[in-house]
């Protein structure tokens, strides 16, 4: 899972405070964190101004990936994020499903793995530090791999229809 926030919550405060609350929350849903990332910085991408903060964490759970999408658009909704059109707006809180263990998922509603993962440096840092050996289903490579690509600016996948 990737978490991102940029914005402050009147009662957790920084975005880096908002993603530990975050994670407390998410392990009251029958999901178990077993490692969490460093937190990095980043600049936004899309119409909002502030710098995002972004981790990645390992999440155990017998719940199938859409329950658990909904659980933590559940999570989303209780640090005030709004869902209203626009994408990649400021926001309190971003939970994203990246790989799961069972491999491939695509509903209209759910992708995995995430389409763009593999583009972002904000996601392959944090998650390369913490699941470093897991292997992309679509390219065969792993986090680490895809992670040293992007830095190194061999790839730069085109975005899979959504
Ligand atoms: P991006 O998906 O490019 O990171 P975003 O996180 O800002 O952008 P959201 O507005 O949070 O986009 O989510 C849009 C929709 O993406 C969600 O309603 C959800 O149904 C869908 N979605 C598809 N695949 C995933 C996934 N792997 N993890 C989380 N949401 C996903
Ligand atoms: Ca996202
Ligand atoms: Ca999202």
């Amino acid at each position: 899972m990737a978490l991102g926030s940029n914005q402050r919550h009147p009662r957790h405060g920084s975005p880096s405070a908002i993603l530990r609350a975050a994670l407390d929350e998410v392990r009251r849903r029958n999901c178990r964190i077993d490692v969490v990332s460093p937190t990095v910085r980043s600049r936004p991408i899309g119409p909002s101004q502030r710098v995002y903060c972004n981790s990645a964490a390992l999440v155990s759970t017998d719940l199938e990936p859409r329950a658990l999408l909904e659980e933590l658009q559940a999570v989303e909704t209780l640090f005030g994020r709004r869902r209203q059109g626009q994408r990649w707006r400021s926001r309190t809180l971003d939970l994203d499903i990246i790989l799961w263990s069972g491999g491939w998922w695509g509903d209209h509603s759910l992708v995995i793995p995430h389409p763009e993962f593999r583009n972002r440096d904000f996601v392959l840092g944090p998650a390369a530090r913490i699941a470093g050996h897991w292997r992309d289903p679509l390219s065969g490579l792993t986090v680490r791999q895809l992670h040293y690509r992007l830095a190194k600016g061999l790839t730069r996948s085109p975005p899979p229809p959504r």
